[in-house]
């Protein structure tokens, strides 16, 4: 995937997963999809436009490939494997948790109350990140 290359917004309200929508020889079909059609030329016979950027809302063609469903699952997880085995939500995935959340994991473990795979949830990372916390190792060793 190009850094370079900022992704390419469809400009529409979009659907609940992000992705617009475009007419292509009569039908509705994704826009991300019409672009990389147009872009390489080749018809989607089945296949999926996979976004190496993983912005559903991104029309870059230079972002886009074609693949196959299990190239997809594949893919997706992939990335989670390289965010630490865990889905990040809200997080980017390369932002780590700040000193105010460490504070913060600290203060909402009561031993015996609290469940550390709860705290996990919360804050979007693994079980062995709160267990490192609350041991009181430094944050860096995440
Ligand atoms: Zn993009």
């Amino acid at each position: 995937m190009s850094v370079e290359e900022p992704c390419v917004d469809h400009g529409q309200k979009g659907n609940g997963f992000g992705y617009g929508k475009k007419t292509y020889k009569g039908k509705q079909i994704g826009a991300h999809i019409v672009a990389l059609i147009e872009a390489t030329g080749e018809e989607r016979n089945g296949r999926l436009a996979l976004h190496s950027c993983d912005n559903p809302r991104c029309i870059n063609p230079k972002h886009l490939r074609w693949g196959t469903h299990s190239d997809n699952m594949r893919d997706r997880s992939e990335r989670r494997r390289s965010r630490g085995g865990v889905l990040v939500g809200e997080r980017n995935g390369k932002s780590k948790l700040s000193t105010a959340d460490v504070q913060r994991i600290r203060d909402l473990y009561v031993p015996g109350r609290t469940l550390q795979k709860d705290l996990a949830q919360q804050f979007g990372v693994s079980k062995v990140q709160i267990c490192r916390i609350l041991k009181g190792s430094r944050r860096s060793v995440a």
